[in-house]
């Protein structure tokens, strides 16, 4: 059997020890750092940011980091975005327009608030919304669009906040997957839009286990978003008062603690990621049918997506997911099952009770459709195009190059 034989045919693996991953130690910026920052909040006793000040100090350094004038924490990067839907305050019924390739998180708060999830499609190489499709969904109900900058690559955002400004809508930033991302005019993803929403979750560029940031200049959207994630309580009154239907979204201090440990290694981690991935591009470029992410110099690689051309490639992604798998390379074909509108949450309206609320008229304007084929491209992308190589801070260069070496093989084999 020679080296070039696959592994899924029984051939010798290209990697046989595992790679650095967010799942553990081995891909987290974790340590002595973080371990003082909750040594000090233990000693003090006060773990309530209500009381405490970290989550205060939290928000205060992300803000400057960000160069915007507020930020405010919660529970989760979904949180986050709910916070920002809740600033929005839609109707019951009104519309918000949004991608079908992006974490349940980006979707899940706009039904939360009544409001329906409007699908536009996506740019077949990049993933991330496409701007004349999300003009074409927009309706007298739009109040909002919220985008994603998918995978950390910048998403067209000043286009995005010219058709909103244009119709009077809010644009919402996911940067979930997108810290310190650079726009090509140079603004920072997050700053383009009205708010931008950062997660602090464990597979994020920087981690707090759980947690959620969001930045805006506006002062009144600040506040409501404050209010939102505590209660509706305005604490800066001496009323104990509740001035609108509101959550417990409270960020801890232990987790503040640790979220400002780790933002002075957020820079470190981005420029390693784009060090990794720029040798990965390199290696690629050769191979037909095989489209390195396009980079000009803002991504911030969250994951490391390749579009795949089946028929110049030789297979899906799926079958190079697979093969890649069976070399030892952490590959994911798709990076969805299935579109987000084609989860049982909207596919079968299963949100309150038996109602389908708000997915029914009223207070809908029309039944939503969520049925095959609404955005086809990211159907494509998800059953046959977009291949996902998990990516890390802590891939050294002969980490870089196994994976070279693994999807040259692989495409080498499946082109034969
Ligand atoms: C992770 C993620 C979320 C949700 O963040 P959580 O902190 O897991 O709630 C939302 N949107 C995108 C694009 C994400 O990657």
């Amino acid at each position: 059997m020679s080296s070039g034989d696959l592994a899924l045919d029984g051939g010798a693996p290209v990697r046989t020890t595992p790679f650095p991953t967010v799942n553990n130690a081995s891909g987290r910026t974790l340590g002595a750092e973080e371990l003082e920052a909750l040594r000090r909040v233990i000693a003090s006793g006060q773990l309530n940011s209500t009381i405490g000040g970290e989550t205060r100090a939290l928000e205060r350094e992300f803000a400057d980091y960000y160069s915007v004038a507020h930020a405010v924490a919660s529970t989760s990067g979904t949180a986050a975005l709910h916070l920002a839907v809740a600033a929005v305050n839609p109707e019951p019924g009104d519309e918000i327009i949004t991608t079908p390739i992006t974490d349940a998180g980006t979707v899940l708060p706009i039904l939360m608030q009544n409001a329906v999830p409007v699908f536009a499609d996506v740019d077949p190489v990049t993933g991330n919304l496409d701007v004349e499709s999300v003009r074409a969904r927009i309706t007298s109900r739009t109040r909002a669009i919220m985008v994603v900058h998918l995978f950390g690559s910048p998403a067209p955002v000043a286009s995005l906040r010219a058709l909103a400004d244009e119709h009077g809508l809010m644009l919402i930033e996911d940067c979930a997957q997108a810290y310190l991302t650079r726009c090509p005019d140079g603004r920072l993803a997050g700053t383009v839009g009205h708010i931008g929403c950062f997660s602090l979750q464990q597979s994020k560029h920087i981690t707090a286990g759980d947690g959620g940031l969001c930045i805006t200049d506006d002062a009144a959207l600040a506040r409501r978003m404050r209010l939102f994630a505590d209660k509706g309580w305005p604490r800066d009154t001496d009323e104990r008062t509740h001035l609108f239907l509101s959550v417990n979204y409270r960020m801890t201090e232990l987790q503040a603690a640790v979220a400002r440990a780790q933002l002075p290694k957020l820079a470190g981690v981005v420029a390693d990621r784009r060090a990794g991935a720029e040798r990965l591009s390199k290696a690629l470029a050769p191979l037909a049918g095989i489209t390195p992410p396009p980079d000009h110099g803002g991504m911030s690689y969250w994951q490391y997506p390749i579009i795949i051309d089946p028929d110049q490639a030789g297979g899906t992604c799926h079958d190079y997911a697979k093969a890649l798998a069976a070399e030892g390379i952490p590959a994911n074909g798709g990076y969805l099952t299935r579109p987000v509108y084609r989860t049982p949450v909207l596919a079968e309206r299963q949100t309150y009770g038996t109602s389908g609320y708000p997915l029914c008229v009223p207070p809908a304007r029309e039944v939503p459709s969520y049925d095959e084929g609404i955005c086809p491209v990211a159907e494509s992308l998800i059953a046959k195009r977009l291949l996902v190589i998990a990516w890390n801070e802590r891939y050294t260069a002969a980490d870089v190059d196994d994976i070279a070496t693994a999807i040259t093989k692989v495409h080498r084999a499946f082109t034969a």
